[in-house]
């Protein structure tokens, strides 16, 4: 008995022990079966992993034999097999062409390398040989026919007429590398005596030997140099040798031939040119002395082979920019003026390319061999020469092309805080313009490296880079190719428009220009005006924005429409920089963050947003159905603000509030989605005319995809009759307003 009572209490213990832990137990072994099931699965996954990777690095035909093997009889996996091996073979195809036009790009430039070296070579050994018999007697033999031609054509500049006024005394330096004959210095000095006496002033003549010439006379009259000597001759030798263009089949014997022709073409002829000297030189500013008649925008070549230009002219010193590294560039070493303005090479070649301020290249693609160049700073087109702005310029946005329209010719700013969609405008702006035959500019300033190159990649997506230049002077590039980058975008813009051509640029954004030449300006030591800026930040943006017209017939018939890009500190309109530009352009978009948060983008202030050419930049079937938005969407605004006091409203006002608030859905657009001209008026007209009315405003973008396809689909005559543009007459009208009507039944 008393061991049944111990098998039974064992036996409810155990059941009790049961009943409390058996649900964990079973979870313990439930989780533990389902960890190594996951563990199995994973294995197999690596292993299947691991087979593809396998497969993928195997050659093409391999992998057909395999799939073939493990699919037999499979056709949807053979097909996809196939497909995959397609896909394959042109990509294989692809990086072999990419690698070929890298590796010409190469041997092209270790060509250009090793010429450049060869060349420093040969002048090298020519500048020994110049010095030895029997060269060097038969160069002195010249130096009196050398002198002759010297006098001949020895003048006053005007800026040597300048000094004199102030001085009386202008320096005459003779040097040579020999000592002269006495003979040859006096009659120089005579002539130079002689033509100072005209004019009242007297030489101070030194007559020097400096063995560096290698030969030859040079003669300096106050800035001016006139230089007959072998050391000149070299220096212009180097220089075309490098620059010449290289023969189509490199090989080293071309080289050498071609180095042969460049030394026969080089001229016996007396150089003229002025010098001047470093005074000082900090963040990428020089100042100079000397350099009597330079002009502003002039390029200027130092010692050391980097180039400036001038920025800043002063009585007694000249203020310039240096393009590139200025760390080498020491004071007191000369400059001299290479005789040209500041310019960049313009045309078609340089459609699809990025480039820096000066024009070279910087997206790995091969040098641009632009024929033909233009100044940076031109003179913008006069009143006779302009004509008046009436040829749209779609942007295919519809905020934008309904309300504030656009004509080629026109300035239009886009203003707005930070991240409010405006270089989101002008890119759409610039991708709309795809097969319309209007190349496009867009100036990156004080950008990101990464915003520029999301930009480009942009632009290329959506087959917008083939018609498009962008000049990229990023963060990171020194003030002075900030300042430079819209005037180099501006110069070739202007290729376009005086070639007859339609021409868009953006600049973005001129608030970071204006702070790069508030920073030059300031190195420059020119007395700062408001809010730091120096005074002529008018001017320089005036200037530059003055330089987008529509040209008439007579001038060319071309045109350049400019959309610079501001951007404003908590939306203000108001401080310095944006309303200049404001008062420079013939409008504004302007952005607003509210808008923006709230999801209306692009967050155009319909309030604030003008277009001074107004509806002469529309087609008439726009002008005709944009007639009113401005004024309704105005009256929305105002009864929106006034509405959100009370809810006691008026029929009359929460019908005005409801159209108002499906119009501005209606205008809401996606990025990279610019939209035809016809479709625009047809949307607008519809919702205008109360056919939305019956669709939730969150619908509208629903509303809108199916109003296109409606038409498109059903009635191509009059999608026919939209496209052209033509103002609708009042049967095409009644015909509309009943497909619209049918429309918004059908829903
Ligand atoms: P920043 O001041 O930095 O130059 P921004 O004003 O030029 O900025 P964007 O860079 O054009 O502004 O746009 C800011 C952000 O808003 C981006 O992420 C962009 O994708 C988004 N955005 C702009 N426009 C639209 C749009 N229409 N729809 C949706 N997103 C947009
Ligand atoms: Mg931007």
């Amino acid at each position: 008995m008393q061991y049944l009572y111990a098998a039974i209490n064992f036996l409810l213990l155990g059941l009790l022990i049961w009943l409390v832990l058996g649900k964990s137990i079973k979870k313990i072994f439930i989780s533990r079966r389902e960890k190594i099931n996951a563990a199995i699965d994973e294995a197999e996954n690596l292993e299947y992993l691991l087979e593809s990777g396998e497969q993928t690095d195997a050659d093409a035909d391999d992998r057909e034999l395999n799939a073939s093997d493990d699919n037999t009889g499979c056709f949807d996996a053979i097909a996809e097999q196939e497909r995959q091996n397609s896909c394959f073979l042109y990509e294989k195809q692809r990086r072999i062409e990419d690698a070929e036009k890298r590796l010409n790009e190469q041997k092209h430039e270790i060509m250009i390398q090793a010429r450049q070296k060869s060349v420093k070579v040969l002048c090298e050994r020519l500048k020994s040989a110049f010095r030895e018999q029997p060269y060097a007697d038969g160069i002195r033999a010249k130096e009196p026919a050398l002198a002759d031609k010297i006098l001949n054509i020895i003048s006053l500049t005007p800026g040597d007429m300048c000094y004199l006024m102030r001085h009386d005394v202008l320096y005459v330096t003779l040097t040579s590398a020999y000592p002269l004959d006495p003979a040859i210095v006096d009659r120089i000095g005579e002539k130079t005596t002689a033509m100072l006496d005209e004019v009242g002033g007297k030489p101070s003549y030194w007559v020097k030997v400096d063995p560096e010439l290698i030969g030859g006379l040079r003669l300096r009259i106050g800035d001016t140099v006139y230089d007959c000597t072998v050391e000149n001759r070299l220096y212009h030798l180097e220089r075309d040798l490098v620059k010449r263009p290289l023969p189509q089949v490199i090989s080293a014997q071309d080289i050498i031939d071609d180095m042969f022709e460049g030394i026969e073409a080089a001229e016996d002829r007396v150089d003229i040119y002025q010098l001047g000297r470093v005074l000082s030189v900090s963040d990428g500013i020089c100042r100079l002395d000397g350099l009597a008649d330079i002009m502003y925008g002039e390029v200027i070549e130092f010692d050391c082979g980097e180039r400036g230009m001038i920025l800043d002219i002063e009585p007694d010193r000249i203020g310039c920019v240096v393009f590139g590294k200025y760390e080498h560039i020491e004071t007191m070493s000369r400059v001299r003026r290479i005789g040209r303005i500041a310019s960049v090479p313009v045309g078609d070649e340089l459609l699809g390319r990025v480039v820096d301020p000066l024009g070279r290249a910087i997206d790995g693609k091969d040098r641009i061999r632009g024929r033909e160049r233009r100044p940076i700073e031109y003179k913008a087109p006069g009143i006779p020469d302009r004509k008046t702005v009436n040829v749209p310029l779609h942007t295919g946005i519809k905020a934008v092309d309904a309300l504030v329209p656009i004509g080629r010719g026109q300035r239009e700013l886009i203003i707005g805080d930070r991240q409010t969609g405006k270089t989101a405008i002008a890119i759409d702006a610039i991708i709309n313009q795809k097969g319309k035959n209007i190349p496009c500019i867009y100036v990156a300033i004080g950008q990101k490296e990464s915003t520029v190159a999301e930009i480009r990649a942009k632009l290329e997506k959506y087959g917008a880079m083939e018609y498009t230049t962008i000049v990229s002077a990023t963060a990171s590039s020194s003030a002075s190719m900030q300042y430079i980058a819209p005037f180099a975008g501006a110069a070739m813009s202007e290729y376009f428009m005086y070639s007859g051509r339609d021409c868009l640029i953006v600049y973005d954004d001129l608030s970071k220009h204006a702070v790069a030449y508030r920073e030059l300006s300031l190195l420059l030591h020119r007395p700062s005006g408001r809010e730091a800026y120096p005074g002529d930040v008018f001017y320089l943006h005036s200037r530059l924005l003055e330089r987008a017209a529509r040209l008439s017939p007579e001038s060319g018939g071309g045109s350049v429409t400019a959309l610079p890009i501001i951007e404003t500190q908590a939306g203000d309109i108001s401080s310095y920089i944006p309303t200049n530009v404001i008062s420079i352009t013939d409008g504004q978009i302007f952005l607003e963050t509210d808008l923006f948060n709230e999801g209306q983008r692009p967050a155009v202030n319909v309030g604030l947003s003008v277009s001074r050419v107004g509806s002469a930049a529309q087609t008439p079937l726009m002008k005709q159905v944009s007639g009113k938005l401005r004024m309704e969407l105005a009256q929305y605004r105002e009864l929106n603000t006034f509405a959100q006091f009370g809810s006691d409203l008026d029929d009359s006002t929460r019908k005005v509030l409801d159209s108002g608030v499906r119009m501005m859905q209606a205008l809401r657009q996606r990025r990279y989605e610019p939209i035809p001209d016809w479709k625009q008026a047809l949307l607008i007209y519809a919702v205008s005319e109360g056919y939305a009315d019956g669709t939730e405003p969150e619908m509208i973008e629903e509303f809108e995809k199916k109003l296109y396809s409606y038409f498109e689909n059903k009635y191509p005559d009059m999608v026919k009759t939209l496209v052209s543009g033509a103002k609708m007459n009042k049967s095409f009208e009644n015909r509309l307003k009943a497909v619209l009507k049918s429309f918004a039944e059908v829903g």
